[in-house]
């Protein structure tokens, strides 16, 4: 049995993941497979945080078993298959746990829960990560289901779209998580303990921004997570975490996740792109990049179907150097998202294909004696004061770009959930397998 979950945090506080291990510590019943945390379209409006759905399977535990997490002093089971069980009350119970957790009080969150024998149509899932989902169009999905939504019941599309993920490509995190009167506290990750399993646990990523001194694993703000690890091997991430010196905590748990997979991404040429899409579009560079107040960088790209802008916001840091070398003429794939206003693309990657040969005019030396020739005025040409000799065009010098073609990305200070690390397109990262035993 399926149970889906989205929308109980605020900007303020909480976190929809926290709800899995509490329910799976609270029901009797066991844990199938891994369980999800689902990144939606990260450019919605609406959203409270991350976008984060969650999605869990529970029945009779069959096969091999593993330890993926810890909560209040026991161990969280996950068997390989299990054996279906009635669904009886079992909406009411995890009814009673999200109305104790979700921030019910914000406008914003409305909470949904799904609870499904069979997958939900794999549609729902590519819809809600890649553009805007409604309501209308997610309940025809539910008939005959167990559901239950909150005030806007809004929290139905990420729940449904949580189960109906089907991983093509997935990662991992381990999420630890505070005990309840430490999450508005300011929470304690050692940065050093950090970097050395930064530079230990291969499979991880996103750890640690060097250039900005930032620890990724830690959230912003205020909320039941400690810190998060992301990985690309399951087993992995147990060692990193004994790795990370931080506060105690309550437990953790090991999710597979749609984080780092861009599957938010469509290829789109540019008249096809709308507001909330992200996009992979390729094309050639028409302006030359320009820093507006903020420290943003902006440019134009073209294609045959049209011209958009595209930004490296100040939040990209480092990245804007590499963007400012852009020139006129250069060949780009961009990748990135478009929120409601403008119609900029925020770029999350971009791989330059191929630089544009670029000239500068110089005065040329005089074709017989070899002396520096001078101007004769503005568009008059060039004479030789030593030998007279005169020549109507400059000398058109190609200059040397200070950049190469390749991938580049925003550092991990500015990456988002979703974003693909330009490192996986190297390696083969996709875990064929659904549970590693
Ligand atoms: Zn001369």
């Amino acid at each position: 049995m399926w149970i889906g979950i989205d929308d109980t945090d605020s900007s303020q506080g909480m976190c929809t993941t926290f709800l899995v291990p509490e329910i799976i510590s609270s029901l009797n019943y066991d844990l199938i497979g891994y369980p999800r945390l689902v990144r939606l379209n990260p450019n919605i409006p609406w959203k409270t945080r991350g976008n984060a759905a969650i999605a869990f399977k529970i029945g009779e535990g069959k096969g091999k078993s593993k330890k993926i997490g810890e909560f209040r002093g026991r161990d969280i089971l996950s068997f390989q298959y299990g054996e279906e069980i009635p669904t009886t009350d079992i909406l009411d119970k995890i009814k009673k746990i999200v109305e104790r957790y979700a921030i019910l009080d914000d406008k914003k969150t409305a909470p949904g829960i799904v609870i499904s024998k069979k997958k939900i149509s794999e549609s729902i899932y590519w819809k809600a990560v890649r553009s805007v989902v409604s309501l209308d169009f997610v309940m025809p999905y539910l008939k005959g289901l167990d559901f239950y939504g909150y005030k806007s019941k809004r929290g139905l599309i990420g729940a449904a779209a949580a189960i109906a993920w089907k991983p093509r490509i997935k990662t991992y995190e381990l999420i630890a998580y505070l005990p309840e009167e430490k999450w508005l506290q300011e929470r304690y990750v050692d940065v050093n303990s950090v970097i050395e399993m930064d530079s230990t646990v291969k499979t991880t990523f996103e750890n640690y921004d060097y250039r900005n001194r930032h620890v990724a694993i830690k959230p912003e703000t205020k909320t039941p997570v400690l810190f998060g690890i992301r990985g690309t091997d399951p087993d992995d991430l147990e060692r990193a975490r004994n790795i990370v010196k931080s506060d105690p905590y309550l437990g953790y748990i090991i999710f597979e996740t749609n984080q780092g997979t861009d599957d938010h991404l469509v290829r789109k040429n540019i008249s096809e792109i709308k507001p909330y899409d992200s996009v992979i579009v390729k094309g050639t560079v028409k302006t030359r990049p320009k820093t507006i107040i903020g420290g943003h960088l902006i440019f134009k790209i073209f294609d045959e179907t049209g011209s958009i802008e595209c930004a490296a916001y100040e939040k990209t840091k480092e990245f804007r150097e590499i963007i400012k070398k852009l020139m006129p003429g250069d060949a780009v794939i961009v990748y990135g998202s478009i929120k409601k206003y403008p119609n900029t693309i925020n770029i999350e990657k971009i791989k330059i294909e191929s630089l544009a040969d670029i000239y500068k005019k110089e005065i040329p030396r005089c074709p017989v004696c070899g002396k520096k020739m001078e101007s004769a005025g503005k568009g008059k040409g060039y004479r030789c004061r030593k030998c007279g000799t005169f020549k109507s065009e400059p000398n058109y010098v190609k200059i040397e770009r200070d950049i190469s073609p390749g991938f580049y990305q925003v550092p991990i200070i500015a990456r988002r959930h979703l974003s693909k690390p330009i490192e996986f397109f190297q390696v083969e990262y996709i875990q064929s397998s659904h549970l590693h035993f």
